[in-house]
C-alpha cells in the first residue's frame, strides 16, 4: 500500500520534471527526458509487482529507481536544480516501508540515502554537469524540486499520524473490552465480585449522606445440584442464565444492581428502597422464576424450577457496613431454605 503510494508520488514529480522539460526544451533536454521516462517506467512496474504478491520486490523496485533517478538526475542537471532533495524525504518514507522499525535493513537504507544527498549536492555543481541547464530553470526545477520534498513529508506526517490514531483507537477499544471482561461475569453476563464490591461501598457512602435504605436480596436457585446431575451442565448454565436474566430485569433502576455472587447464588443491591418495596421486588423475583416453567422435579425438588430469597435491609451507618448487610440477607437465605424454599424471606439489621 504504502509501496504503491510511494511510486505513485515518484511518477507524479518524473512527470511534472517531464513536462517542464518538454516545455523548454526537449531536444537540449532529450538525456533527462529518456531517463526520467526509463525511472517513470519503473515505479510503474511497482504496483504490477505488488499485484504478484511479491510485496518485498516491490519495494526493492520503487527504492532502487528513487535511489537511481536521483543520482542520475542530479549528474545529468546539476545539485541546483535541487532534485537531490528528494533523498531527504526518502530517508524519511524507508522506515515506514519496514514492518519493524528494527529490521536490518532500515539503518543502512536512511545512511544510504543521506550520504547519496551529500555526494550529489558536492560531486554535481551547474559546472560538474553533463548538461548546461540556464540558470532561470534550474531556480525554476529547485522550487519545484524544494515544493515536492515538502509535500513528501507531509504525506508521510499524514499517514504516520493516521497510522497511530488507529492504533490509538484499537488499543483503547481494546481495553474498554477488557475492563467490561474484568467486570462481568462471564456465564451469566452479570456484574462480578469485585464489580458488586465497588458498586456496594458507592452506594453505601451516597446513602449514608442522604439517610435513605438500602435493601440487599441472596437469591439461590432450589435444589441446583440435583437439577445439574440430571439435566446436565450446559442445561443447568442455560438455567442460571435464564434466572439471570429474571433478575435483572426486575431490578434495573438506576441504583440498583444484580450480580453473580457464586455458583447459583446472585445478590441483588435495591439503592433508596425500603423493607416493603424490596419485599415486593423479591416476591416478583420469585414468582417470575417460577412462572418460566423451567422444567425440574428431580430429587425433593417440585415440577417447577424454584428460587429461595433472603432479604435484609439498612440505613447505612457508622456502626454497620455493606458486608454486614450482605451477611444479614445470607442469613435470612438460610432462613428461606429452612423453611421449605420458593419463598422470600427478610431479616431485619437496622433502620429502614
Ligand atoms: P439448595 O436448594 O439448598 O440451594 O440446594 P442446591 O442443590 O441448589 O445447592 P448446592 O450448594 O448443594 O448445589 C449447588 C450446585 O450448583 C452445585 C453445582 O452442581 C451447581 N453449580 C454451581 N455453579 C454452577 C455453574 O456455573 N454452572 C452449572 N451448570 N452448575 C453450577
Ligand atoms: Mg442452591
Ligand atoms: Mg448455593
Amino acid at each position: 500500500m504504502l509501496c504503491n503510494l510511494g511510486a505513485l508520488f515518484g511518477a507524479g514529480a518524473t512527470t511534472v520534471c517531464l513536462l517542464i522539460f518538454l516545455l523548454y526544451d526537449p531536444r537540449q533536454f532529450f538525456p533527462v527526458l529518456l531517463a526520467s521516462g526509463l525511472f517513470g517506467l519503473g515505479y510503474a512496474l511497482v504496483p504490477w509487482i505488488n499485484r504478484q504478491g511479491c510485496a518485498r520486490w516491490a519495494m526493492v523496485q520503487v527504492l532502487t529507481t528513487a535511489y537511481l533517478q536521483l543520482l542520475v538526475i542530479t549528474a545529468l542537471i546539476s545539485s541546483s536544480a535541487g532534485t537531490h532533495l528528494y533523498y531527504l524525504g526518502l530517508a524519511l518514507v524507508v522506515p515506514l516501508l519496514f514492518q519493524r522499525i528494527r529490521c536490518r535493513l532500515v539503518a543502512p537504507l536512511v545512511a544510504l540515502a543521506a550520504g547519496l544527498f551529500v555526494v550529489s549536492h558536492f560531486a554535481f555543481p551547474p559546472a560538474a554537469a553533463w548538461l548546461a541547464v540556464p540558470s532561470g530553470l534550474l531556480s525554476i526545477l529547485f522550487a519545484v524540486h524544494a515544493t515536492g520534498t515538502v509535500l513528501l513529508a507531509l504525506l508521510i506526517a499524514f499517514f504516520f499520524r493516521r497510522e497511530v490514531e488507529r492504533a490509538e483507537t484499537t488499543s483503547n477499544k481494546l481495553n474498554e473490552k477488557l475492563e467490561e471482561l474484568s467486570r462481568t461475569d462471564q456465564l451469566s453476563g452479570l456484574a462480578n465480585r469485585r464489580t458488586l464490591d465497588e458498586f456496594l461501598a458507592r452506594q453505601w457512602n451516597q446513602l449514608a449522606r442522604t439517610q435513605e435504605p438500602m435493601s440487599i436480596a441472596m437469591c439461590d436457585i432450589d435444589h441446583f445440584k440435583a437439577y445439574n446431575d440430571n439435566k446436565g451442565h450446559q442445561a443447568g448454565d442455560q438455567a442460571i442464565r435464564h434466572v439471570a436474566d429474571v433478575l435483572s430485569r426486575l431490578a434495573a433502576r438506576p441504583g440498583d444492581l444484580v450480580a453473580r455472587y457464586g455458583g447459583e447464588e446472585f445478590v441483588v443491591v435495591l439503592s433508596g428502597t425500603h423493607s416493603r418495596g424490596a419485599r415486593v421486588v423479591a416476591e416478583k423475583m420469585r414468582r417470575a422464576v417460577k412462572g418460566a416453567r423451567i422444567v425440574h422435579g428431580h430429587g425433593d425438588a417440585g415440577e417447577w424450577l424454584t428460587v429461595s430469597l433472603g432479604l435484609s435491609t439498612a440505613i447505612p451507618n457508622s456502626s454497620l457496613t455493606p458486608a454486614a448487610l450482605l451477611a444479614s440477607a445470607d442469613k435470612a437465605l438460610y432462613q428461606a431454605k429452612a423453611a421449605g424454599r420458593d419463598c422470600v424471606v427478610a431479616n431485619a439489621i437496622g433502620r429502614g
